[in-house]
């Protein structure tokens, strides 16, 4: 038999019907560390699959969001970028060229009782923002 593959392992959890164009978008975010928006993996996958639908996208995204399977950051005011690394990291944004890349490094922030507002702290999102090493010589000019 052959063995399963990540994206059909992903599809039955989900309760997705395993379709080719699923798997696609599956194995585009699989290890992605682009931050892509919905267009930018539509435009992706479509080259391969220029039947496919915006919608189907959207609707899978939104399948892998509501199982945890995806981080949906709002950091980019433009548009949604979506994360398929869900563990906690934080992020650098660039200001030109909107390019977000991770940091993997937990920072010990202790905010104390007075400023807690009687919140129970679960974890922290850092948004670093600046100019990417591309992007960095046009801002001297700025
Ligand atoms: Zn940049
Ligand atoms: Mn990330």
């Amino acid at each position: 038999m052959k063995e399963k593959t990540k994206a059909q392992d992903i599809c039955e959890e989900l309760g997705l019907k395993l379709t080719p164009q699923r798997m696609a978008i599956l194995g585009y975010l699989d290890g992605n560390t682009s931050h892509p928006s919905a267009e930018d993996i539509f435009a992706a996958v479509s080259r391969r699959f220029p039947g496919m639908s915006l919608a189907t996208v959207y609707n899978t995204l939104a399948s892998l969001k509501e199982k945890g399977k995806l981080l949906e950051l709002t950091i980019d005011p433009a548009k949604k970028r979506y994360d398929p690394d869900t563990r906690p990291h934080h992020h650098l944004i660039c200001l030109d060229c909107k390019r977000v890349s991770d940091i993997d490094r937990a920072f010990d922030l202790e905010i104390p009782d007075s400023l807690r507002n009687g919140f129970q702290i679960t974890g922290n999102h850092i948004e670093f923002y600046g100019y990417c090493p591309e992007c960095k010589g046009a801002a001297v000019k700025r």
